[in-house]
């Protein structure tokens, strides 16, 4: 099977762009199930990466039909170590304008129905996640944002909603009134997910408009949402190519042993079918 240490999760089309070869389309099987759609595998800046579309080719699941189990154990069977996520997000916050990036550092969880852990029936572990997303990739992420022209925001508090409504006006105000800056669907269980199986992780917040809370006095119309989401996909596969070319792959975090000392159960008393699984991508410890 083809390797890749750099994954890619975001929409379609990513990989498109002027300097990339395709070189494979992986169909992977996990203990946990079928990924959202075969892999890609490129050639970039001669670096192999993996492109994983979230919500599949065509965009088939909603936020909470997502397999996001299959799709990071999918990611980290074929070898990656480093996770760039991509996410069209709301803003809610005045300065995060339509069309600015955010790479926030904090999530808040407002999701209820999706696994968000690799562990249980038999093996009980708890990772740490006071900082659920790699230090080390932001401090790679932010220059090569500058680089590309693009106005990425830091410092911010992503919010996690469940959906796949969008939020209400009072829930707008009330994550505004938390800090928050700016809000999507699909973070918090890849976050905790990469996190338990030791891969770097860091989400792109793409701005495509302002959430419900903001009184809008221009008329928003379909074009503009459509070129909104065309000229982000663009910044988007931009800085990719910035990011690929600085990535060096040296993996200085505390994300590589995250898991090392986070199981508790006596390996006399695990349950053998879920040790079976989780050595799928904790090779080293089951
Ligand atoms: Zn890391």
């Amino acid at each position: 099977m083809a390797h890749a240490k750099i994954g890619i999760i975001g929409g379609t089309g990513l990989y498109e762009m002027d300097g990339v070869k395709v070189i494979d389309e992986v169909q992977v099987d996990t203990p946990w199930g079928k990924p959202s759609d075969s892999v890609t595998i490129a050639e970039i800046e001669n670096r192999k990466v993996a492109f994983l579309a979230r919500h599949g080719k065509g965009h088939r699941f909603l936020p909470n039909e997502v397999n996001n189990r299959a799709n990071i154990a999918a990611l980290k069977m074929i070898g990656v170590e480093e996770i760039i996520a991509i996410s069209a997000s709301g803003s809610l916050k005045e300065e995060i304008r339509p069309l600015d990036f955010v790479l926030p550092d904090q999530i808040i969880d407002r999701t209820w129905t999706r696994p968000s852990t690799f562990f249980g029936d038999g093996v009980a572990a708890h990772i740490g996640f006071a900082e659920p997303f790699c230090p080390r990739l932001h401090s790679q992420i932010k220059p090569a944002a500058d680089m590309t022209g693009i106005k990425m925001h830091t410092g911010q508090t992503l919010l996690c909603m469940e959906g796949p409504a969008f939020s209400t006006k009072a829930e707008s105000n009330m994550y505004r009134s938390w800090g928050c800056g700016v809000i999507n669907m699909s973070t918090v269980q890849e976050a905790k997910l990469a996190r338990e199986a030791e891969i770097c992780y860091a989400v792109i917040c793409m701005s495509t408009d302002y959430d419900c809370w903001h009184e809008v006095e221009e008329h928003v119309t379909i074009d503009m949402v459509i070129q909104n989401l065309r000229t982000n996909s663009e910044h988007a596969r931009n800085l990719l190519k910035n990011l690929i070319r600085s990535m060096d792959g040296e993996r200085s975090c505390a994300c590589r042993e995250a898991s090392k000392y986070a199981v508790i159960t006596a390996p006399e008393k695990r349950n053998p079918e879920q040790v079976r699984k989780l050595r799928a991508i904790l090779p080293d410890y089951f």
